[in-house]
């Protein structure tokens, strides 16, 4: 059934781009009439990228298309897997706000994404993405792509090496259009196999590569609680050797922008989805549990002719890039009730920042679910520069007395009791969140961050 209030919203928007003698006096320099291109990274950790300071050369192209860009040292996804955290990305909404914060819930037809309002702006728009399967249509990310290149084979392998040509393909048939393109790659993504997959660590023989192959497609996620130090760091070799295979993808198209006479009237914003637990904490490799900075760090990077080259250190969240994109793009925003901020400010000269844009940043994810028992584990963050605090909610079924453990979907098994519970950590001191002070002497602290949390929903 049609929804007439976002078909009127939509109306609306493309109604609304003669107002531009509105942004004459602002003092950014706008692109209006740009191309706009996502790429996302799935899965990507930014520590793991030369740019973020990794020491491993993981990604030699990226690092130097960062150094044409304005890289976001400290951006946030609002979810810790894919479909939530595109669902976020696509329409500016935090994951309690666009409902489809797990696996089985679609993105609401109601809800206006970034590619249903360009599009109404006069936009071709095209999304590429090959062996993720939460990106099937059924679930809703696919709103607003007159060109959606869907597909997922058997053994879900490999992606960007069948998404780029497709996308380069469709690129050079519109290019004398105006356009948006949404370009995926999945390779990074657990089972850490690619083509180069032992580049990082050839010398490695043990019980891995039995382990590993036995599999189709060959993984590490079975069993995954067992690892020794040695076998961490073979799988983390695996792990960067997606992001090395992907880099070079991701140079390629970069190349082929800048042959076709793209790149001074195209918007170029790398971002990855979430990032990826690699033996933290009890030796987990996955995503989909914890609002932990492993998993909830994002890449974030923009490329457009206006921005010099600069680092940016502010807290940014994947939410902010739909109103930075198209207030750089001179598309009004009113009505759609976005949830992030533009962060155009930030980066673009002329810009006077007079306060912190996000003072706060957040996230949330459902889980701990378990198909068979329906319990569920629904966890919220905010973060400050200096502090975070993690909410977990349990919900249960009728019957939960009898539940004395649930599996999580990356394998790490919670026993009972399932209890509501706060952490809390002071990220100067204690960056990688182990040390939970929460009940331990920072009330005022906990109650202020639980009301800025609060204030949220
Ligand atoms: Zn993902």
């Amino acid at each position: 059934m049609p929804d007439c209030r976002k078909i009127l919203s939509l109306f609306l928007l493309s109604s609304l781009i003669p107002v531009l003698p509105l942004y004459a006096q602002s003092p950014v320099d706008p692109a209006s009439g740009y191309n706009l291109i996502f790429i996302c990274l799935d899965t990507l950790r930014p520590d793991h990228l030369g740019c973020y300071g990794y020491g491993r050369n993981t990604s030699p192209r990226i690092d130097a298309i960062s150094g044409q860009g304005v890289l976001f040292k400290n951006a946030f996804a609002q979810s810790n897997f894919t479909l939530a955290s595109h669902a976020s990305l696509f329409t500016s909404k935090y994951a309690h706000s666009h409902n489809a914060d797990r696996i089985e819930r679609r993105l609401a037809d109601e809800e206006i994404t970034i590619a249903e309002v360009l599009k109404a702006n006069g936009y071709k728009t095209a999304a590429f993405i090959h062996n993720a399967q939460q990106f099937d249509p059924k679930f809703g990310l696919n709103q607003g792509f007159e060109t959606y290149d869907f597909a997922v084979e058997a053994n879900r392998r490999p992606s960007i090496e069948k998404t780029l040509p497709a996308c380069l393909k469709w690129i050079t048939r519109h290019k004398n259009e105006r356009f948006f393109v949404f370009l995926h790659a999945n390779d990074i993504h657990e089972p850490y196999h690619c083509p180069d997959e032992d580049y990082f660590d050839e010398g490695y023989h043990g019980r891995l590569d039995q382990e590993y192959m036995a599999t189709w497609p060959p993984g590490f996620h079975t069993r995954n609680l067992k690892r020794t130090k040695q076998e961490a760091r073979h799988i983390i070799a695996h792990y960067d050797a997606g992001i090395r295979y992907t880099d070079s993808y991701v140079g390629k198209f970069f190349d082929h922008l800048k042959g076709a006479g793209l790149l001074n009237k195209t918007i170029l914003v790398f971002f990855s989805d979430h990032g990826e637990i690699l033996g933290e904490r009890k030796k987990f490799f996955g995503h989909g549990l914890s609002l932990h900075d492993e998993e909830v760090r994002a890449a974030l990077l923009f490329c457009l002719p206006q921005a010099k080259q600069q680092t940016v250190e502010e807290q940014a969240q994947l939410v902010d890039i739909m109103p930075t994109v198209l207030e750089l793009l001179r598309i009004d925003t009113k009505g759609l009730g976005l949830e992030g901020k533009s962060l155009v400010k930030t980066f673009l000269p002329g810009s006077a920042i007079d306060e912190e844009i996000n003072e706060y940043v957040y996230a949330g994810c459902l889980s701990g679910e378990s198909e068979d028992n329906g319990l569920t584990d629904t966890q919220a963050m905010i973060r400050s520069r200096s502090w975070k605090l993690i909410t977990h909610t349990w919900g249960f079924p009728a019957d939960h007395k009898n539940i004395k453990s649930v599996q999580m979907h990356n394998g790490a098994i919670i026993t009972a009791p399932f209890r509501n519970r706060i952490e809390l950590y002071d990220l100067r001191k204690d960056p990688r969140e182990i040390n939970n002070l929460a009940g331990r002497g920072y009330a005022d602290i906990e109650n202020m961050l639980l009301s800025k949390l609060l204030e949220l929903f």
